[in-house]
């Protein structure tokens, strides 16, 4: 059998319009068509998720990237996180890139951290050359991205890009930086979060799915949805692991989600307490 190379893509959790979920379902799967490519031909994970999270930070159509909501002042601020190989890289309150999920990366390999805000991400993000946030306005505000994808070598990698919530003060940060709440991954499993950051920064989701899976043995399916349970809020969940089982669990009203194999890719909306393992 042909090794498997796979990466699952989310939009965000909450309520879509419908013009609106049809847009996103399409740039979602053009992520996961790229994200693909990368793992044909034969790149890393961790490379397939940054190729398809780029994409959509730049698409202007969900809340991350150049599609990020703004807070009270007017202005926006972006978070992202990633992580692979037991290593992690986030940053948090970054004003001078839209490519938040680079600059994520670059933190993992560039720095000792693994979560840097502020001025000292926005100096770093300057430094590297990464793209100015120049903000694209289509009225659309929807919601977070994420990826997790599986290379040929087995490897696993999660990553997470945010405008964090509508209408948030200045200086909040959401779940998404965080590792455990906004993303994890393990050797065996990763997954990422998108929903209502303070519960999910709580509750560490993300964390817990590995610990179900993995230590627990749980089934993925079941792993999501006891993990999405304890967050007391909206929240949406993906995951794939290490034997090629993708899964995906919202408690909001619909999340669209996109499964990208070489054996074809599939786009789909997962509805409220609903899990899918594809
Ligand atoms: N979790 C993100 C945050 O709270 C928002 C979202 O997923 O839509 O910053």
């Amino acid at each position: 059998m042909a090794p498997t190379r796979s990466i699952i893509l989310h939009g965000g959790a909450g309520s879509w319009r419908a013009y609106e979920v049809d847009e996103a379902l399409r740039a979602l799967r053009f992520a996961g068509e790229l994200g693909l490519k990368v793992l044909e031909g034969n790149g890393s994970a961790l490379d397939a998720v940054i190729e398809a999270v780029s994409f959509m930070e730049g698409s202007g159509i969900f809340n991350a990237g150049r599609g990020s909501c703004k807070d009270l002042s007017g202005n926006a601020s972006l978070d992202a996180g990633i992580m692979w190989m037991g290593r992690a890289g986030a940053v948090a309150y970054v004003k001078a890139t839209w490519n938040a999920i680079r600059l994520a990366r670059i933190v993992m390999e560039h720095t000792p951290h693994v979560l840097m805000v502020g001025d000292g991400a926005d100096e770093l993000a300057r430094s590297r050359g990464l793209p100015p946030l120049n903000l694209v306005s289509n009225g659309f505000g929807n919601d977070t991205v994420g990826a997790v994808a599986l290379d040929m070598e087995g490897r696993l990698a999660s990553a997470v890009s945010t405008g964090g919530i509508k209408n948030k003060m200045p200086g909040r940060v959401g779940d998404s930086p965080i590792p455990g709440a906004g993303f994890w991954a393990s050797r065996l499993v990763a997954s990422c979060a998108t929903g209502y950051g303070e519960a999910i920064i709580m509750a560490q989701p993300c964390r817990i799915i590995s610990i179900f899976y993995e230590e627990r043995g749980l089934p993925l399916g079941e792993s999501l949805v006891r993990a999405g349970e304890m967050v007391r809020g909206p929240c949406g969940l993906i995951a794939l692991t290490i034997k090629d089982e993708a899964a995906a669990f919202t408690t909001a009203e619909v999340m669209p989600v996109v499964v990208a194999r070489s054996s074809g890719i599939e786009s789909f909306l997962v509805r409220r307490d609903e899990v899918k393992v594809i």
